[in-house]
């Protein structure tokens, strides 16, 4: 497994707007960010907020539209409070001298220095940003991932970056303090993408949302994925969905 550098924190390089703590493994990513044409643009802004953080009947946080939005119309656009590999990374440890670790314990002990890093770069970010990204939920799971991959898995959205020559991906998964609110629903009446260019996630209408409906995506990027996939795929979230699309193959 490749060591972990040190977790370089990109900031400044934003062109001003808000601030995102990026942990890239490798300066690659980085390179190919900082090197797109147009990088870094601003996010672009309504003058009139397009929606709103209220309750879901589920009793979690939504996103509500605060006016008609028609199809195709941008809902808002967002930078990430923290973006990171979406695979977490193995850190190498050292052992006490005579002391013979089993696989799993080496893995435990990778996973919670993998964790500790993680946590002193969410320390980095301003006291609200890191106030707004504990307060989204985590699982609780005895597994242990640790309060941070806990939080970005169960909140955190695809992000895939190419690198300069386009013959690689970088999987990341980033939370963003108002979209990280919006729930999934297996019929979406919103998408949402990743633009480099103005390093921030953007959620559009696909079709004409009245005000105070609730704005849905779907979690699934690929709509081509087994009924199978699509459940262990939402389980990250602590969904368990009934529907058509995710049934198809019981
Ligand atoms: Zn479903």
């Amino acid at each position: 497994m490749p060591p972990l550098p040190h977790p370089p924190l990109s900031k400044d390089k934003l062109g001003g707007g808000p601030y995102s703590l990026c942990i890239f493994q490798g300066g690659q990513q980085q390179r190919a960010i900082l090197s797109t044409p147009g990088f870094p643009s601003p996010v672009p802004q309504q003058t009139q907020p397009r929606y709103h953080l209220g309750s879901s009947p589920n009793d979690r946080v939504g996103m509500f539209a605060s006016c008609h939005i028609d199809a195709g119309d941008l809902v808002v656009a967002e930078r990430p409070l923290v973006l990171m590999p979406a695979v977490a990374t193995a850190v190498p440890v050292k052992m006490p001298p005579g002391f013979e670790a089993s696989p799993t314990q080496v893995m435990q002990l990778q996973m919670r220095q993998y964790n500790m890093i993680l946590e002193k770069c969410i320390e980095r970010l301003p006291v609200d940003d890191r106030k707004a990204f504990y307060e989204f939920k985590s699982h609780d799971r005895k597994e242990g991932l640790g309060p941070i991959l806990d939080r970005m898995e169960m909140n955190g959205l695809a992000v895939v970056v190419a690198s300069v020559d386009k013959k690689e991906k970088f999987r990341n998964s980033a939370v963003f303090k108002h979209v990280s609110r919006i729930n999934h629903r297996c019929t979406p009446n919103a998408t949402w993408d990743f633009d480099v260019v103005s390093f921030s996630m953007r959620i559009r209408a696909l079709c004409a949302i009245e005000n105070d409906e609730e704005i849905f995506i779907s979690y699934i990027d690929d709509e081509s994925v087994t009924g199978n996939e699509r459940r262990a795929a939402l389980r990250k979230y602590g969904i368990t969905c009934g529907c058509g699309l995710c049934s198809k193959d019981i």
